[in-house]
């Protein structure tokens, strides 16, 4: 499947031609028109990448970039209309992984999403606190020290980390790691989160894995 990105663009005109140069390119492409809908699709579509706009009407630009950070490892390329290399800095201090000045020109954005994507696939890195996931190397460290994760614990931790702090219900996993083939009323989940649960126990990763009483899961922020 082609890699899906998410443009957040108040201005049409823009957007409707980087969409589609993109299309042309090869990739899936949907778009938002201000900060909180752009939060609200990353969030639900989880794009391979997002292609941001710094001057949007409801937030600025690396505020969404702080904010999608704080959730998400998506590759983000901001654009800006601004040339200060402050704005720059604090960019890079807000998780922004390239960023392009306007106006630029089509082919250097997708050349630019080419390069994002591409190292993400060789070797994207999931890090929160002093958990770090290698997804593609199937490798779990936490304080630097190799959890061993049997392939299953492993997709389990990786989707929870994906989006630290966001609560899970036990339906949701088993949708996303087991595509719903589980029986009902199986206790899969619950079995998996106990046994992860003891091996990070001795590496003082005690309180990683938090259980919300009635709703579900969630991977600890900090
Ligand atoms: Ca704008």
């Amino acid at each position: 499947m082609e890699p899906l990105i998410l443009i957040v663009e108040d201005n049409q005109d823009i957007t409707k031609v980087i969409k589609y140069e993109l299309e042309q390119a090869g990739y899936q492409v949907i778009t938002a028109g201000d900060g909180v809908s752009g939060l609200t699709t990353a969030r639900e579509r989880m794009p391979s990448l997002v292609i941001l706009d710094l001057g949007l009407p409801d937030f600025d630009g690396a505020e969404i970039a702080r904010r999608l950070r704080k959730t998400s490892a998506v590759p983000i390329i901001v654009l800006t209309a601004m040339d200060e290399v402050d704005c720059k800095v604090s960019l890079l201090d807000a998780g922004v992984d390239d960023y392009l000045t306007k106006p630029f020109h089509l082919e250097e954005l997708v050349a630019r999403v080419r390069v994002q994507l591409r190292h993400r696939q060789h070797g994207e890195v999931i890090s929160v606190g002093q958990l770090e996931i290698h997804p593609q190397k199937h490798l779990c460290l936490f304080g630097g020290h190799e959890v061993r994760l049997s392939p299953k614990e492993f997709d389990l931790l990786t989707f929870l980390a994906r989006q630290p702090g966001r609560v899970y219900s036990r339906e949701e996993i088993e949708h996303g790691v087991w595509n719903g083939d589980l029986p009902t009323n199986s206790n899969v989940v619950d079995v998996h989160m106990a046994n992860m649960r003891a091996k990070f126990r001795g590496l003082d990763g005690y309180g990683l894995i938090r259980t919300v009483r009635g709703i579900g899961y969630a991977l600890k922020t900090l």
